[in-house]
């Protein structure tokens, strides 16, 4: 049994993230400056925290923050601001349908991939109730479908063998031709697309925000004070921010691959970055060159192609890229390198919207994600008193929204209401060991290289 746990990596966010540049300035940070109690406590404010949290909140009675001045019931501690992190530096994209990152087509096998579906549309459905319950608008969390733009014959035959799995599955979709490729995005660059209906579009940062304020009257949560300790006291853990510290006898982690940085899952998780730029709102003339439709989301058909979106409304009508990626088993990367894939961005955005000219790309920005060899999530409880909702594999939209929800279903003892899911979240093997280094940053890098590479022009 484990007594004292000292946190060896902070987490750094390389780059502005536009989504949250772009929106209004945030409110001031609450940090943790006091020591205190709780009875759950969640560590890490992103998707599968903030949902760990809401779900607490919707389990446990009368939760109504701070009782007095040194005891709460649920409380959330975030290294950062909420939505500064990868929380809030994603595409947004929180798709139902399978995604499997290791295939060349997103499709996984039939069985797992029908509780795949479940699983993220459980997680959709929740964050549209939230949207409803904290008064979300449109900008922030829509259901409009994506499509996997296929810019090559190999995409093009990627799309299909993807939808005949989908046809297996019994799931609806539609294959778009060229020209409403065109109609849509305003690009002629894409030869084919497959639409499906499900996916749910989120302004990232925006979302986090909403549901960070929708619980302020029920989850104390505070900002900028990251954990840099965990000592066993009895019972509890006593867990150490830099200018406080809360106790509490169950700990939900929501870090994803952060749980490293706690000392779990040792040479078990994959840091993986991925980078992304956003362009200055267009002015109206651009607009209207550009064509297409106020709001729309390619996925690529090659999952290591690039993924370009396109916003409209109070930020301006701005198109955000994203591509490469980069495996660093440090956790850390440099502003100056997330920066430098700026000029990937402009050339992908220049191959699909060249009549547009130069249209500066305003913000550029890394987030981390994490994967596992055997694709599973670092699930469930790790030590006493302590559950893990991590390693979201890609998917951390969805996947971390379920991985939350389960975790407070887990650590409350509500095991019925979603108990087929439950049941499977705790069935995975552990995460695979990597080789290893350098071998396996090697490895890992060789293989993205070689992907990319082949990947060609859908990047
Ligand atoms: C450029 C990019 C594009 C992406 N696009 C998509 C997409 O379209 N769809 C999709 O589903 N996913 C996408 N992802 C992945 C997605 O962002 C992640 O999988 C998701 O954020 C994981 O959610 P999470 O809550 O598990 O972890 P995170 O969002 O990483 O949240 C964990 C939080 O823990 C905090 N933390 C870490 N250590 C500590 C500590 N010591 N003390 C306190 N807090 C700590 C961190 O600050 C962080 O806020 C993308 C990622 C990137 C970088």
């Amino acid at each position: 049994m484990i007594s004292k746990i000292t946190i060896k990596n902070l987490p750094h966010n390389p780059g502005i993230s536009g989504w949250n540049a772009i929106l209004p300035d945030d409110k001031p940070a609450q940090p943790l400056n006091k020591n205190m109690t709780a009875d759950w406590l969640v560590i890490g404010g992103g998707f599968a925290g903030l949902s760990a949290a809401r779900r607490l909140s919707q389990l446990i009675p009368n939760t109504k923050g701070i009782k007095d001045t040194n005891s709460t019931k649920i409380a959330v501690l975030e290294a950062g601001r909420i939505g500064e992190g990868p929380a809030g530096r994603n595409s947004g994209f929180m798709i139902d349908l399978p995604h499997v990152l290791s295939s060349k087509d997103y499709a996984g096998d039939n069985n797992e991939d029908q509780l795949q579906i479940a699983m993220n549309r459980r997680a959709i459905d929740f964050a549209l109730d939230a949207a409803d319950e904290y008064g979300l608008d449109a900008e922030t969390i829509v259901q409009t479908g994506k499509v996997n733009g296929a810019a090559t014959a190999k995409g093009v035959a990627h799309n299909l063998t993807y939808a005949d799995h989908l046809q297996n599955l019994g799931e609806t979709y539609e294959i778009f031709d060229a020209q409403q490729m065109q109609e849509l995005s305003g690009s002629n660059y894409y030869h084919q697309g497959l639409f499906t209906p499900g996916t749910t579009m989120l302004h990232p940062t925006a979302y986090v925000r909403g549901l960070r304020d929708g619980l302020q009257n029920k989850v104390d949560i505070f900002e900028n004070s990251p954990v840099i300790s965990l000592n066993r006291t009895g019972p509890d853990w006593q867990v150490k921010t830099p200018a406080g510290s809360i106790t509490a006898p169950q700990i939900i982690m929501a870090v994803n691959g952060h749980a490293q940085s706690f000392g779990f899952f040792k040479r078990r998780l994959m840091h993986i970055f991925l980078y992304a730029s956003m362009t200055r709102a267009l002015n109206t003339e651009e607009v209207r060159k550009l064509g297409g439709t106020p709001r729309w989301g390619i996925t690529p058909s090659d999952p290591v192609g690039s993924t370009i979106r396109r916003i409209s409304g109070r930020s301006g009508d701005r198109i955000i890229v994203r591509n490469q990626a980069s495996f660093v088993s440090s956790m850390e990367v440099s502003d100056h390198v997330a920066t430098a894939k700026r000029t990937h961005h402009e050339r992908s955005f220049a191959d699909r919207f060249a009549r547009m000219g130069n249209i500066d790309m305003e913000y550029s920005w890394g987030g981390k994600l994490c994967l596992s060899l055997n694709d599973v999530p670092a699930f469930g409880p790790i030590e006493d008193g302590i559950t893990a909702a991590c390693c979201q594999n890609g998917l951390g939209t969805a996947r971390g929204t379920l991985s939350g929800i389960v975790a407070a279903d887990l650590v409350t003892g509500n095991l019925q209401d979603n108990h087929q899911i439950l049941e499977r979240m705790l069935s995975y093997p552990q995460p695979k060991k990597l080789p290893m280094e350098p071998f396996a940053t090697i490895g890992a890098t060789l293989t993205i290289k070689y992907r990319e590479w082949r990947a060609g022009k859908e990047v």
